[in-house]
């Protein structure tokens, strides 16, 4: 038996169950289906997660494609794998956009109520779904491209929305070859020499560094990684990269894994005695001053051998852990559960830090009881929820995500709906800028602030990326009429 299963007699009792429920169903690849849930289940025992993750990851199907009832799941296996499963029933038809669209933005909206109540749920779905991609070959192709895509427009960027970095990138690259054929094969025929050579370098900075850490008796892994190839098709078509490869230094980075704080920093000083870090790019330290989903490592970019500008990022074991899983290493969601207001008194000290993590959800959750439209909703969800974000700072060195191109004035009222009635003008690292400023990550933006409230400016709305931004302004101007 699975050495997994055999670890927990819930295990056991689920195994067998599922093993029963599913009995002569096939999947496509050939196998039992009974296979699915429990690759599904390891996926969730490699993450971290809880045993009720874990058993209802074995279960996860057994409401879709048996006979079984929540009622027999609940007696057998208690209500919150019983709820874990419904969950994942309802989640599990998400349509993509297009003739379909309403349909799409109503399974969103049941996904965003059921992360709500429980994170679990979707932890299972991506374990579900990564199972799915990593098995896709067997699936016909056209339905093969539909898996694909709808991979890369929800469930990619919802795993980096929760801070899984790992999980999103494999499901990127299963998803790439699937969605872009054509333009995956050439790739991958054009990046090989540059992988190959950047991967000599690599090697040889892999002793060298090896040998400064051991110095000082830093025990460190040293891995080398190579850019995955979505995100290096991605990096490609930049209008700054224009396809080529001798401007993208991450093609292969480095990665050192230490035990603790003391040893990143350590480790960092060995490394640019060892190699000239790049003056103008810099180091980013993300342990000072972590990321706003958690993430925390240090980022320095290094000459290597042949002036190669080598990507290395130094980071603790425990660091590691939370970057590659995310949410699920640390998915402590209760205790996050009250810390939802920020009072006039933090704000008026300074601008508050944003500590809830998941407050993006509970505003989607709030906001679909307002955006009765469809399109608006899904607007908002693609724009707060599944795009790329970048981090900006406070004066005070907070840091906050919003959309690409967001504004001053989504900063702003992304700090406090409150500051957000008190603009009079921005700073971007230290310089005005128009309030229609579209920011960039790592900048950092200093509202000037009125003494008195001030209406905002309904021109604003033309320029604001975020929900919060345009309800405020909205509503404000409305009640002025
Ligand atoms: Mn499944």
């Amino acid at each position: 038996m699975e050495k997994l299963i055999a670890s927990d007699k819930k295990f056991q009792k689920a195994w067998l169950f599922a093993k029963l429920k599913h009995q002569g169903q096939k999947r496509l690849t050939g196998e039992d289906y009974v296979c699915h849930p429990l690759e599904t289940a390891k996926i969730l025992n490699s993450w971290g997660l809880d045993k009720d993750s874990i058993v209802a990851g074995l279960l996860h199907d057994t409401l879709e494609d048996t006979e079984t009832t929540f009622e027999e799941l609940q007696k057998q296996f208690g209500a919150e794998v019983a709820n874990i499963v419904e969950g994942v029933t309802k989640v599990s038809h998400i349509r993509l956009k297009g003739s379909q669209e309403i349909e799409f933005v109503e399974n969103l909206r049941k996904m965003f109520l059921s992360m709500a109540a429980d994170l679990r749920v979707v932890l299972v779905k991506l374990a579900d779904r990564l199972h799915n991609m990593r098995t896709l070959y067997a699936l016909p192709s056209d339905k093969q491209k539909k898996i694909a895509k709808e991979t890369l427009e929800v469930y990619a960027p919802l795993a980096e929305r929760l801070g899984m970095g790992e999980v999103k990138s494999e499901l990127e690259d299963l998803a790439f070859r699937y969605a872009y054929p054509k333009e995956y094969k050439k790739l991958v025929r054009s990046a090989k020499p540059h992988y190959a050579k950047a991967g000599k370098h690599i090697r040889t900075m892999r002793l060298e560094m090896g040998k400064a850490l051991e110095s000082q008796s830093v025990v460190a892994e040293i891995q080398a990684r190579e850019k995955h190839l979505f995100s290096l098709w991605n990096k490609l078509k930049r209008i700054d990269i224009e396809g080529d490869f001798s401007r993208i230094n991450d093609i292969v980075a480095m990665r050192v894994i230490v035990k603790g704080v003391k040893e990143c920093y350590l480790s960092l000083g060995l490394i640019h005695n060892t190699y000239k870090p790049v003056p103008s790019i810099g180091i980013s330290d993300f342990i000072a001053q972590p990321k706003p989903n958690g993430y925390r490592s240090i980022h320095t970019k290094v000459f290597g051998p042949e002036n190669r500008i080598v990507e290395i990022q130094i980071r603790s074991k425990k660091m590691h852990e939370e970057a590659e899983y995310g949410m699920a290493a640390h998915w402590s969601y209760s205790e996050d559960k009250n810390s939802g207001e920020v009072s006039s008194e933090d704000l008026e000290k300074g601008l508050p830090k944003p500590s809830d993590k998941l407050n993006w959800v509970r505003q989607l959750v709030a906001w679909q009881e307002e955006l009765n439209d469809s399109q608006e909703y899904l607007e908002a969800v693609k724009f707060d929820a599944l795009n790329h974000r970048n981090f900006i700072y406070s004066p005070k060195g907070d840091v906050y995500d919003l959309p690409e191109k967001a504004t001053p004035v989504d900063f702003a009222y992304r700090v406090h709906t409150q500051l957000g009635n008190y603009i009079q003008s921005a700073k971007v690292d230290g310089k005005m800028v128009p309030l229609d400023y579209q920011l960039q990550s790592g900048q950092i933006v200093e509202i000037i602030k009125s003494k008195n409230p001030r209406m905002p400016n309904r021109d604003w709305l033309a320029s604001v990326k975020t929900t919060v931004a345009k309800r405020e302004i909205k509503k404000a101007v409305q009640t002025v009429g």
